[in-house]
């Protein structure tokens, strides 16, 4: 596998997180700690060369006997001029701060982050931007209702799916109608909006639900 970039080491933070798994019937596991890192520094291979090939970090050599012995460097983790920082912790933060929905526009929070991509591989953006192509859960599913093909007569690509050419929205392949009927559901939301809070459109609030669900 091609790869130039090779963990060099890494600063951990010197206090540890807990984390509580559980099995997928809700029985509570032993408590595991772990230590998140604070800092990783990766040694990037010169000329985009395999990790390795130019910063050796072993030789071979035949020894009086005609045995091949091993050696050990440890001197290409000192390569400052090869190294790569990472910093997760500010990673974490840039997200946090800078990253915006790609629909809605609303900023990434704890219960409702913005970590849902449409591409596999998304432009990376520069870091004072934030994150660009990113969606909050729901709104990823509104984005795509919006580009899904809903029409009562659709003239697709294939067999019903592909791309329609009546509305040049897209038609995915085994669509129900109980698909269809959320697909219109959430297109009836306008672009960039959100579903109510509690998941469904509820155009009059109850006085029960009236404030506090609102600016969350
Ligand atoms: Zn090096
Ligand atoms: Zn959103
Ligand atoms: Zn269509």
């Amino acid at each position: 596998m091609h790869d130039p970039l090779v963990v060099a080491f890494e600063i951990r933070r010197p206090w540890p997180r807990v984390s509580r798994p559980r099995t997928s019937d809700g029985r509570a596991l032993a408590p595991q700690l772990y230590w998140p890192r604070l800092v990783t520094v990766w040694h990037r291979e010169p000329g985009g060369r395999d990790s390795g090939e130019v910063c050796k970090h072993h030789t071979r050599h035949q020894d009086a006997t005609g045995d091949w012995q091993w050696k050990f460097h440890w001197a290409w983790r000192l390569h400052v001029h090869h190294w790569k920082v990472q910093i997760p912790p500010l990673q974490e933060l840039r997200r946090r701060i800078l990253t915006r929905c790609a629909w809605c526009n609303g900023p990434h929070r704890k219960s409702d982050p913005v970590n849902v991509s449409h591409s596999w591989d998304g432009p990376r953006g520069r870091w004072w931007r934030g994150e660009p192509g990113l969606y909050h859960h729901d709104c990823s599913g509104i984005a795509s209702a919006h580009n899904t093909c809903s029409c009562v007569d659709p003239v697709t690509e294939y067999e019903g799916s592909g791309r329609c050419a009546r509305c040049t929205r897209y038609r995915p392949y085994g669509m129900t109608t109980d698909r269809m009927a959320r697909v219109r559901e959430m297109q009836a939301i306008p672009s960039g909006g959100r579903r109510a809070a509690d998941g469904e459109q509820t155009p009059t609030p109850t006085p029960e639900t009236e404030g506090g669900t609102r600016h969350g």
